[in-house]
């Protein structure tokens, strides 16, 4: 069995561990959605200009149409005029030489000149708008394919940003666990490591500095109504103590709230008398919760614990320890505290 300093030293390694992979691991997940946030603009970016390109070559095919009507239309115009001509010059040809009017005749052939012109400067128009439909439904497939990449990257940095949450989960877990093993060794270790390096511990584990160091199971003096009396006390876990027979009692009434799926921990439970001067200094100056003057605090009798996870009056944890807490000794004393139970007090 490794000592207890030696047991609380490789806990708070691991809690330290365990945080540099959460911090690591939040990094990454603000990357992955820094990334997202990137391609998910890309692939509205690349449909806008998918959308222009299928309106532009909606427009193009439009255009080849109206092209078409135009030289249907112009070339009929064309035509009508050259029947009008030819009947003209038919009227005029001499039965002796077969020919017609030589000015008509010129017309003519003037007209046919100007439809030859005609033709191939349409042809020529059709010829460019057809290409550049060509181009336009190349571009479209382009398009089409580029959109699909961005999506598929879109989804794949979905499917990062999802794993990042669920390695921060399991993170969060492990740091927790770390942290409650780390908890229950404190007590057990901090009388043998003293002071300084008590504290050193209990700001690693984020818990307030004291400035006495309780021996667990041991003989401390607690204050009842302000005469002082020696009391044994225990470790109830978080780093906190009771006296002896409350904190038997505070161990079942904890596992019963288990059972009932009420998660409960101590807060703060047995406090010396420097503690106690500390918090009603706080109390007096404005800057901490209401406490009891020195010697007068049910905590220094090492019978009072404040409880966490109770969330105030209307939770189903007070609920639960309304209708139970009394089964194991505990009553809530103080108005306005509903953290705040006491051991062994008759109402
Ligand atoms: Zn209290």
């Amino acid at each position: 069995m490794a000592s207890p300093i030696r047991r609380l030293m490789k806990d708070l390694r691991h809690l330290r561990g365990a945080h540099r992979e959460l911090t690591k691991d939040r990094r990454e997940l603000k990357e992955d959605r820094r990334e997202l946030k990137q391609d998910r603009r890309r692939l509205e970016r690349q449909r806008d200009a998918f959308e222009d390109a299928r309106k532009e070559l909606k427009g193009d095919r439009k255009d080849l149409s109206h092209l078409r009507d135009a030289r249907r239309a112009r070339l009929a115009q064309v035509d009508e005029r050259r029947q009008a001509l030819e009947a003209a010059y038919d009227a005029t040809i001499d039965p002796l030489t077969g020919q017609g009017d030589p000015a008509l005749a010129t017309q003519l052939e003037a007209l046919g000149a100007r439809r030859q012109k005609l033709v191939d400067s349409f042809d020529a128009r059709l010829d460019g708008k057809q290409q550049e439909i060509a181009g336009g439904v190349a571009g479209l497939a382009r398009g089409r394919e580029r959109l699909e990449d961005t999506r598929r990257e879109v989804r794949q940095d979905k499917r990062e940003v999802r794993g990042d949450r669920r390695e921060i989960a399991r993170d969060k877990e492990r740091v927790k666990d770390v942290r409650r093993r780390a908890l229950d060794h404190l007590r057990p270790a901090e009388y043998r490591m003293g002071l300084r390096q008590t504290n050193r511990a209990r700001r690693a584990l984020g818990l307030d500095p004291v400035d006495h160091v309780i021996r667990p199971g041991r003989r401390v003096v607690g204050y009842v109504n302000g005469s002082p009396r020696p009391i044994r006390v225990v470790s109830v876990g978080n780093g906190e103590a009771l006296r002896a027979d409350a904190a038997r009692a505070y161990k079942k009434m904890v596992k019963a709230a288990h059972r009932a799926g009420v998660s409960l921990s101590a807060v703060s439970g047995f406090r010396s008398m420097a503690e106690q001067r500390r918090l009603y200094q706080l109390y007096l100056s404005g800057q901490g919760n209401l406490a009891a003057p020195p010697g007068y605090s049910n905590h220094q009798g090492g019978v009072a614990v404040d409880l966490g996870g109770v969330g105030g009056y209307g939770t189903r944890a007070f609920a639960w320890l309304s209708a139970n807490a009394g089964r194991f000794g505990f009553r809530n004393t103080v108005s306005g505290e509903y953290w705040h139970w006491t051991y062994g007090v008759s109402g």
